[in-house]
């Protein structure tokens, strides 16, 4: 059934089958499905009639706002590329995304727009600015003037869906990588790599549907209303299509933060009564302080999930202490993996907490040596996967392509050890495994030692130039707000836990967590200057 012909445009179809539940909540805004539906249909004609066409890419460029997901799906409707741009980025960054996507319309906030105004003259290919809730500037267009206010949306006219011949193996997304190892590249995702990690996703209810190889399953109307709490980017591929796809698939209402901020998000989860929550670890590591400080009513919550990077075994362990009604959820992907590629929850991922779980049903891994040959269980390789999920290319990146796609493979240069039941460990990422003179030290395990010891919130290890052994690892730890420890006695509980060689030479304490970049990834180049 990973062959099913199942486009991202079926997904809308089958959201409005919701009617007149609650899809998306922001501040005191609220738009059913059908209000989105009528708001996507509207601004996809507009982009039609504006002089859209099929390929076409149409930025977005926005925190989230109710009218990133119009703009993403009446990008897709209209035949076009929807490609979300990184709402972190400044102006030079903005600049490549432009340039680089070859973008003709860009669907931007204000502060958005503020960044790119005087640049856009830069961008031959952009004909067209829509600013969301603001007035136009001159040379743009107000998104609010063509499809009204949120609160409006359901007065819009039913609309038609465009008539434009949508396919599974047409080009539907442009997300751009994380950029934690080089430039941000173009990851081109194709209706099917949207739609099957949509339909394979364990909390969607369409795989029955799926089972039976039926194209189009319609949503079960009876079951009991999602409300996850959104905290993670949408031009993230986690946020995008783990979150924003699958619940407009299955009817789950969306509770959009415009950024994550935990005192808002307790308010948000008490309030909306949310589901769900999660995001990132570290976002995790908040909830659960915010959990033990008991001042919110979070009885609501069933699922805690996270990933994205590493997540410490120590983490599930707490958050079935502190909160034991909620089940942790964790998994790996990356944007070349239209999010999510692997999941673990319930028991199995309490007894392998170290785990991020088996692929989904649509993939298939291996860990590999050098030469691309499969390991057997249990043994460290280049992690290496397959299946509709994955996407087509880079943009304009034949070397990338090169380097990246091997025989229907793709290369995701992460390290990982696959057991003999098919649970993946990430042990690392490639490029930041550390040599000391010969010695493999993985920063993550490293990592999730420093966070088992109660006074550390954050850590990150990273390796530091040594003339004889080429690297050993120095870290970065955060330290709780008022808890007392030192570097010698944090030097001395990784002694305990690890191998002498593993335990970091310099440990610097640190009072706020570490940067990160927007989808969750330590900075680490700029903590290695610390030292
Ligand atoms: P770039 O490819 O531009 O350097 P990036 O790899 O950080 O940036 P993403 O696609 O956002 O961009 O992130 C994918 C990477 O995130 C994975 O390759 C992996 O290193 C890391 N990652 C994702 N999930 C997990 C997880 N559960 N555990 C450990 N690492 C994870
Ligand atoms: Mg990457």
């Amino acid at each position: 059934w990973a062959n099913a012909p199942l486009t991202l445009r079926d997904i809308v179809v089958a959201g409005r089958a919701h009617g007149n539940k609650t899809f998306l909540v922001y501040e005191d805004d609220r738009a059913s499905f059908e209000a989105f539906s009528r708001a996507t249909l509207a601004l996809a004609e507009n982009l039609i009639r504006g002089g859209v066409r099929p390929g076409d890419r149409v930025a977005i460029a926005m925190r989230n706002l109710p009218e990133w997901p119009v703009a993403f799906f009446a990008a897709i409707l209209a035949g076009a590329i929807a490609t979300p741009l990184n709402a972190w980025w400044t102006g030079p960054e903005l600049d490549h995304g432009f340039t680089d996507s070859g973008a003709s319309v860009a669907i931007v906030d204000e502060e958005r727009w503020a960044r790119i105004a005087e640049r856009r003259g830069g961008y031959p290919a952009l004909a067209r600015v829509l600013i969301a809730r603001a007035p136009a500037a001159p040379g743009t267009e107000s998104l609010t003037d063509l499809i009204g206010p949120v609160a409006a949306w359901g007065d819009l006219p039913e609309g038609t869906l465009p008539e434009v011949a949508i396919g599974p193996e047409d080009v539907a997304t442009l997300f751009y990588t994380s950029g934690t190892t080089g430039r941000s590249k173009g990851a081109i995702g194709t209706h099917r790599a949207g739609a099957s990690n949509v339909m394979a996703h364990p909390f969607s209810a369409a795989r029955a549907f799926l089972r039976r190889g039926e194209p189009v399953p319609v949503p079960y109307p009876g079951a009991p209303q999602k409300v996850a709490l959104l905290s993670i980017p949408l031009f993230h591929v986690t946020g995008c299509f783990a979150t924003l796809v699958t619940n407009l698939y299955r009817g789950g209402c969306l509770v959009m933060m415009r950024r994550w901020d935990l005192a808002r998000a307790l308010a948000l989860i008490e309030r909306e009564r949310c589901t769900s929550a999660g995001g990132v670890p570290t976002i995790a590591f908040q909830l659960l302080d915010g959990m033990a400080a008991g001042t919110h009513d979070l009885s609501s919550l069933e699922t805690i999930s996270y990933g994205g990077a590493p997540a410490p075994a120590e983490l599930v362990r707490r958050l079935r202490a502190v909160f034991p009604k909620a089940q942790p959820a964790t998994g790996w992907g990356m944007t070349e993996t239209t999010a999510t590629f692997t999941h673990h929850q319930a028991e199995d991922y309490v007894h392998r907490p170290d785990s991020c779980g088996p692929p989904l049903p649509v993939g298939e891994a291996k860990a590999v040596d050098p030469e691309g040959n499969a390991l057997p269980a249990g043994e460290v390789g280049e992690l290496w996967v397959k299946g509709p999920v994955v996407v087509a290319g880079y943009w304009n990146r034949p070397d990338a392509d090169a380097e990246v796609f091997r025989e229907g493979w793709l290369r995701t240069g992460d390290l990982a050890r696959i057991d003999d039941e098919g649970f993946i460990t990430i042990v690392d990422r490639a490029k930041d495994m550390l040599i000391r003179g010969g010695e493999n030290i993985y920063c993550a395990e490293v990592e999730s030692v420093l966070h088992e010891h109660p006074a550390v919130v954050d850590a990150a290890v990273v390796g530091l130039p040594h003339p004889t052994l080429g690297e050993e690892p120095g870290a970065v730890v955060a330290i709780a707000r008022g808890a007392e420890t030192s570097e010698e006695a944090l030097r001395a509980f990784v002694a305990d836990r690890l191998a002498a060689f593993k335990v970091p030479v310099r440990i610097l304490l640190h009072e706020e967590i570490l940067p990160r970049n927007p989808n969750g990834k330590i900075l680490k180049s700029a903590l290695k200057t610390l030292f």
